[in-house]
């Protein structure tokens, strides 16, 4: 049990996700620690590159050569290490206990087959038996757990729209009643309006099943809407992790700070403020903190030092100097 009173579902411990290029190392995701919650609603966010998929895909051990797992464990409350799982029970592990919504509906359907028989051909992949009546009831149901009519199984992919597809994956998700959903951006290809209601959808099905969703995106918005903790990623690392109201309101990051002050408001009129510099490079990252070329407060020793995430308020981590004690400094 945590301070927050909530039971930890998943414990994600020195994550480290490595991609070997001809000019080196990248270490794409970096000792990333995170408890998820049961039941919770967690957004991770950082810009294009930070590692956020990279995690998730991790998790899935759906890393491909030339990335690799280079350490970390991720284990669930009773003590099933994801990480650690033969390939024969990550397959059975994904869907039955960790689903994922793509980021890209249209590429995780297959277009040759009725939506009906792909929901129940992913059922019967993870060993659930039944009669064809019972398969068709339960097709039924998920659809109708989505928002869908019961016609939409006898149709194929290219018959539905961008949002019905999505539909269509968060019912294969959901169809084996996993304790986590990972959702990718699962609403980047669609227009605001189906995005808001997909969003709504996913969030009550959350409710319903009592499951720990992990939404990655970039969409500050969305992610107030929709989550109850954030994390922000930057160059491979966690940098912060708040409750969504400490994150908007009360930032303990610098990069964080800059990500909330450059989301236009109508105080703003239209000024749009961005985060000065450029990403950085995974293959030549700076030394000591990864943000100090970019970050705004940074001082010398933020050339030479490594911040740790640590909690610096009540349910809320950063990883900055600024909150860290000088152990160089002299006694005053
Ligand atoms: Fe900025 Fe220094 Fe904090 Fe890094 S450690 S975020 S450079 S102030």
């Amino acid at each position: 049990m945590s301070d927050n009173g909530k039971e930890a579902l998943l414990d994600i411990r020195g994550m480290e996700v490595h991609f070997e290029t001809r000019r080196g190392i990248a270490r794409a995701v970096n000792e990333v620690d995170l408890t998820l919650y049961k039941g919770e609603r967690f957004g991770l966010v950082g810009e294009s590159g930070s590692g956020k998929t990279t995690l998730i895909l991790a998790l899935l051990r759906m890393i491909k050569t030339p990335g690799f797992i280079a350490g970390g464990s991720a284990t669930f409350d009773d003590g099933t290490d994801l990480i650690q799982l033969s390939q024969a029970d990550v397959r059975q592990a994904r869907l039955a206990r960790v689903a994922m919504v793509p980021q890209g509906a249209m590429n995780s359907l297959n277009p040759v087959m009725r939506i009906g028989d792909q929901l129940i051909l992913t059922m019967r992949e993870h060993g659930i038996e039944g009669e064809r009546e019972q398969w068709l009831k339960r097709v039924e149901e998920l659809l109708d757990k989505v928002g869908l009519k019961p016609e939409a199984a006898r149709l194929y992919p290219h018959e539905l729209s961008g949002g019905m597809k999505q539909r269509v994956c968060i019912a294969q998700a959901i169809s084996l009643n996993p304790q986590l959903i990972l959702a990718d951006e699962p609403t980047s290809a669609l227009d605001v309006v189906v995005q808001r209601q997909i969003m709504q959808t996913l969030r009550q099905l959350q409710h319903e099943l009592g499951a720990t969703v992990l939404l990655v995106g970039h969409d500050m918005g969305l992610m107030a809407q929709f989550a109850e903790r954030v994390g922000i990623m930057y160059g491979g690392k966690l940098v912060e992790v708040g409750t969504v109201h400490d994150i908007f309101h009360n930032p303990q990051h610098p990069y964080t700070q800059l990500l909330i002050s450059s989301i236009p408001s109508f105080e703003t009129k239209g000024e749009f403020k961005g985060i000065p510099g450029v990403a950085l490079s995974l293959l030549d990252p700076p030394s000591g903190c990864l943000f100090h070329p970019r970050c705004p407060q940074a001082t010398e020793r933020c050339k030479a030092e490594e911040p740790r995430l640590a909690e610096v308020a009540p349910n809320q981590l950063a990883s900055c100097l600024l909150h860290e004690e000088d152990e160089h400094a002299p006694a005053s």
